[in-house]
């Protein structure tokens, strides 16, 4: 026996009358159920998920609905956090375990909710103003391949907290994972919050399908993380709102000033977490030439090992595409292998214990390692002649991405000199890059750091349109 959509709506808006609840939130829910309703959010058709989107969008209407979905998307993503992690690196071979699963839970943990979007109120002799926080309704996330479970916990609790739906367009190539993440989000809220498809995407998902949602009817606004070419892509075309949170090749300066064991261990601790595939994560380092021996001293204390230049040549062959030549890039294949890994590709070995590979370049500020965003445990040491140099290194190297940026120094002036001048998203001083995103360091966090489009470390604040209301000559109170 077939049962209709209609009459199992009908059915469940019935009981839900005589509980008391909230006739729109269950027949979102029902449209788990029926046959154009998805897997737990994944869809077949781009169609059916952008319009399951909808329906679900406009079944979190109140702060207290999306106060309870947020509790139910933490829960279960800390209680998946290792199912998570141990999927990504089976399915993309990028990245560690461990730091996958830390990444998992600190943006389960430390993702702000609904209780960041407060509304601002301006009261004069005029009357009274009020700007409130509305969602866009639903939006376009396109993800990437190096955080995919990560980036899909954040961006839900970020977008929905904002009262939004999200269709996702995964990596092809970490669609298993996204996918997954999205099933165990889905699945938990269906039984815990009575809500579906607040999260959705296709089966198959494609650089084409991405394509199809820059320009898609019924998308409000887009979200894109990832590297320079879909930043461009989407720009090129798109007619709506773009946050794009796109590449960085963060550079760290470490001056004479510098405590150089913490220095040392920051970045030993930064640069290997999760094998270096994070954006923010320090990708060279440019020290003052009188302290550069001992910084790298502390570093092999930490446990990095130091590759000689033939070394490092052979492993740039090895591990990047179009090398040497304009258009030299990472092989996917090797982006956030472990360090041994990528010494055994070029022919050597290092202790396993190790997560870093170094390479002193000198002066060489056009080293392959230098210019190009890596995505792997191996770093560059370049030494300046003093902090002014390694200040104009640091702007050569990051190349106006506007990204990320850090220094170790004890020297305010340089501290204030570098802030300013780098002019990134994030510039952290005196600890590793990523505790700009609340990993060690003060602040939310983020795993969608809007540089090109400004928005900043990102959160449900980034993912509302500000609506204001006037009220003329009434309504204050003093
Ligand atoms: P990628 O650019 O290869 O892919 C990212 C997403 O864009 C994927 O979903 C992919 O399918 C899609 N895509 C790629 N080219 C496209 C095109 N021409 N048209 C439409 N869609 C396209 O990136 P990746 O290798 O998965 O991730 C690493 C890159 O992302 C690095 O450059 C890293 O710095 C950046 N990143 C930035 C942030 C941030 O917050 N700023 C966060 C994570 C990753």
């Amino acid at each position: 026996m077939s049962i209709r959509q209609e009459d199992i709506e009908s059915i469940v808006n019935e009981v839900l009358s005589k509980l008391g609840g909230s006739g729109e939130v269950i027949r979102a829910a029902a449209g788990a159920a029926d046959g154009a309703g998805g897997d737990h959010g994944v869809f077949e058709r781009l169609e059916d998920a952008v319009a399951a989107a909808q329906r679900a969008h406009k079944a979190i209407p109140t702060v207290a609905i999306r106060e309870k979905v947020i509790r139910v998307i933490r829960r279960a993503a800390r209680a998946n956090a290792r199912r998570l992690a141990e999927m990504a690196v089976e399915e993309t071979g990028m990245g560690r375990i461990e730091d996958k699963i830390r990444k998992n839970m600190l943006v389960a943990t430390r993702t702000p909710g609904p209780e960041v979007l407060t509304p601002a109120a301006i009261s004069g002799d005029t009357g009274l103003t009020l700007i409130e926080n509305a969602p866009w309704g639903v939006i376009a996330s396109v993800t990437p391949s190096t955080n995919p479970a990560a980036t899909v916990i954040n961006n839900a609790i970020s977008m929905i907290s904002g009262g939004n739906a999200v269709v996702f367009a995964p990596h092809p190539s970490a669609k298993r994972t996204t996918q997954e993440a999205i099933r165990i989000l889905n699945r938990a809220l269906e039984e815990e919050a009575g809500v579906a498809n607040l999260l959705v995407c296709v089966r198959e998902p494609s650089i084409e399908v991405a394509q199809k949602l820059f320009t898609f009817p019924g998308i409000n606004l887009l979200v894109v993380t990832g590297g320079e070419a879909v930043v461009e892509a989407a720009r090129k075309v798109t007619d709506k709102r773009l946050i794009a949170a796109g590449a960085g090749n963060p550079p760290v300066v470490v001056d004479e000033t510098a405590d150089l064991a913490r220095a040392a261990k920051s970045i030993y601790d930064g640069a290997s977490f999760d094998n270096n595939i994070i954006c923010a994560d320090e990708k060279e380092i440019i020290a003052v030439d009188a302290i550069a021996d001992q910084l790298k001293a502390e570093m092999k204390a930490c446990g990095a090992v130091e590759i000689t230049p033939d070394q490092a040549e052979t492993l740039a062959r090895a591990v990047l595409l179009d090398y040497p030549g304009p258009k030299r890039r990472p092989n996917p294949k090797w982006v956030g292998r472990d360090a041994r890994e990528l010494a055994r590709a070029a022919g050597f070995d290092v202790p396993e214990s190790c997560r870093l590979l170094l390479v002193d370049v000198g002066r060489d500020v056009d080293h392959v390692f230098a210019r190009v965003e890596q995505m792997m445990p191996i770093l560059p040491v370049l030494r300046a002649n003093d902090f002014r140099e390694a200040l104009d290194w640091a702007m050569l190297l990051e190349r106006g991405l506007s990204h990320t940026a850090g220094l170790h120094s004890r020297n305010i002036e340089n501290m204030d000199a570098m802030a300013r001048r780098m002019n990134t998203s994030l510039f952290v001083k005196n600890g590793p890059h990523v505790a700009g995103l609340g990993a060690g360091g003060e602040g939310w966090t983020s795993m969608t750091i809007s540089t090109p489009t400004g928005e900043g470390v990102t959160n449900a604040r980034s993912f509302v349109r500000l609506r204001r209301c006037t009220l003329v000559g009434s309504f204050r109170i003093v």
